[in-house]
């Protein structure tokens, strides 16, 4: 018994156009997709197959792969890695990531539903829209405080790999725009709270 006939009926329809073979290994990946929270990567998913019911690596990945064609799953590319998401029956929901660890959060907003719907897109019916807000999230920016602090002492030739990355990291949040808007806005709030 498949627990989503719903979503087996959309991709029995897709198997069957494409000559594939419906096998059950398949509605098993799609039983645990579509009940599984947040964004996983494939290999993330193969540990959540049964123990009793040995599902392979490639069935995982190809089901996958399947499930994003038909629009059941969601596929994000974050640091180089795709992560998937139950997209059956969920709210319309955009994403903020972290380019230093990489976390993924939803992010649910009216305004970006309201802009998506009413610009203009000459020549081009719409769908659907995906928003991606990139950024730094607490603790990295922590890190990235804390290696300020020691580059102040440290020459700069002396750091690791990973260090560079979150330099540069920091140094594109000097140049981003968007912070600099964020930031103005949060010292006018800090004034108006002192002057009350
Ligand atoms: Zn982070
Ligand atoms: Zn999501």
């Amino acid at each position: 018994m498949v627990k989503h006939p719903e979503a087996k009926a959309i991709l029995d329809e897709y198997i069957e156009g494409q000559g594939k073979r419906k096998t059950p290994e398949r509605y098993t990946v799609m039983d645990i997709v579509l009940d599984m929270d947040g964004h996983h990567s494939a290999d993330e998913i193969c540990t959540m197959m049964p123990p009793k019911f040995p599902v392979s690596r490639a069935t995982v990945y190809s089901t996958l792969s399947l499930l994003d064609e038909v629009g059941l799953v969601f596929s994000h590319q974050v640091q180089g890695k795709t992560l998937y998401e139950a997209a059956f029956g969920s709210q319309p929901h955009h994403h903020y990531i972290c380019k230093g660890c990489g976390r993924i959060w939803d992010l649910v907003n009216k305004n970006v539903e309201e802009a998506a719907a009413t610009c203009r897109t000459p020549r081009f019916k719409k769908m659907r829209c995906s928003v991606y807000i990139y950024g730094i999230c607490n603790v990295c920016y922590a890190r990235i405080y804390r290696l300020n602090k020691k580059l102040e002492k440290q020459r700069i030739e002396n750091m690791t790999r990973e260090e560079k990355r979150f330099a540069r990291i920091d140094k594109e949040l000097a140049e981003s725009s968007m912070w600099l808007k964020a930031g103005k806005k949060e010292k006018g709030k800090r004034k108006t709270n002192n002057e009350k």
